[in-house]
């Protein structure tokens, strides 16, 4: 298991991660989310033992991890980091750069290469030299390299930025599911919620280096408490409560997705259609309630200034 205790930290005097804990088993996949400066790189550099703390610790099965002022090499052994900005050797092949992360020894070493480059769906590619692959290409032979020497413990942060849709769905699936065969603990920090929400154990929530939740994907989906953590999973409505209850005095809002916002009849509330955004499936509708502009999933289109009776669907 792997344990952060009450962590905090700052480049300068001013705190960044501000006293984090959470726990992790292994086979688990973390994901950790937050807005752009929230602290997702710092914490995984901290985890991976780049950054020194003076406030909590980071243990790894009870053992206390020392962090890089008492080792020789930073980074822990059993654990492997993905950074932002991954590196490969340009001039060398995309085999070559994985099999450089396994002993030649291993009699298994060109086998498992193979495995590797089958996960990330580069197999065709294992003779072309890294410079001549695409930016998401070059990011899969990162996330390979980082398995080569089979870790406990992989600590990738915004793994899919650069690879394109097409290709991401089944990379995902396809790399969780061998990471949970091999048993091998994975946080990954992103603002791609579809993979936390698909595939996560435990979705962790940063905002201003605090941590603000820590729930199961369906939990903090279904029951977000605030606009901030919901905006990550869809656009989000916040409506007052005095809008759709004009005896209301406690000030407080309601937090809907689009698909909780339905048309209904003249029992519903009145509000006014601006525009109609078409999203394949279906419509999402942007509309004006008194004075609170909030959107909604329609089947098909609805006219620009048309009157429309709306209902809230809370779960
Ligand atoms: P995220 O990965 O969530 O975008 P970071 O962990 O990179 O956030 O950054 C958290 C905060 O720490 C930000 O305010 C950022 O500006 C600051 N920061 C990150 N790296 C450094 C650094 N090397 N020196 C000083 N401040 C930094
Ligand atoms: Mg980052």
């Amino acid at each position: 298991m792997l344990k952060a205790a009450n962590i905090s930290f700052g480049y300068t005097s001013k705190e960044v991660i501000k006293n984090i804990g959470f726990k992790a088993n292994k086979g688990d996949y973390i994901a950790i989310i937050g807005e752009s400066g929230s602290g997702k790189s710092t914490l995984l550099e901290i985890i991976y033992g780049l950054l020194h703390i003076d406030k909590g610790s980071v243990f790894w099965n009870d053992e206390k991890l020392l962090g890089p002022n008492f080792r020789l090499i930073s980074g822990e052994d059993f654990m492997k980091y993905l950074p932002q900005d991954f590196d490969l050797m340009p001039y060398t092949t995309v085999e070559e750069n994985i099999g450089k992360y396994i002993s030649s020894q291993d009699k298994n070493k060109d086998k498992r290469i193979k495995e590797l480059l089958k996960v990330v769906d580069m197999a065709e590619f294992s003779q072309t030299k890294v410079k001549n692959l695409s930016g998401g290409q070059k990011q899969r032979v990162a996330i390979a390299k980082v398995m080569a020497k089979e870790p406990e413990v992989l600590l990738l942060d915004e793994p899919f930025s650069h690879i394109d849709n097409f290709r991401k769905n089944k990379l995902r699936r396809d790399l969780f599911r061998y990471l949970k065969s091999k048993n091998i603990l994975c946080i990954v920090a992103t603002h791609d919620t579809t993979d936390a929400l698909s595939f996560a154990d435990k979705i962790l929530v940063i905002r201003n280096g605090k941590l603000i939740a820590n729930k199961a994907p369906e939990a903090l989906y279904t029951n977000p408490k605030s606009a901030y953590i919901a905006s990550f999973f869809d656009e989000i409505n916040k409506i007052p409560l005095n809008e759709i209850d004009p005896n209301d005095i406690s000030k407080k809002s309601v937090l809907l997705y689009p698909n909780q916002i339905k048309l209904a009849g003249k029992e519903g509330f009145k509000a006014t259609v601006i525009a109609s955004y078409f999203k394949g499936s279906y419509y999402l509708i942007e509309a004006v309630l008194n004075k609170t502009t909030l959107f909604f999933e329609h089947p098909s289109t609805l006219e620009n200034n048309q009157k429309v009776f709306l209902e809230f669907i809370k779960k």
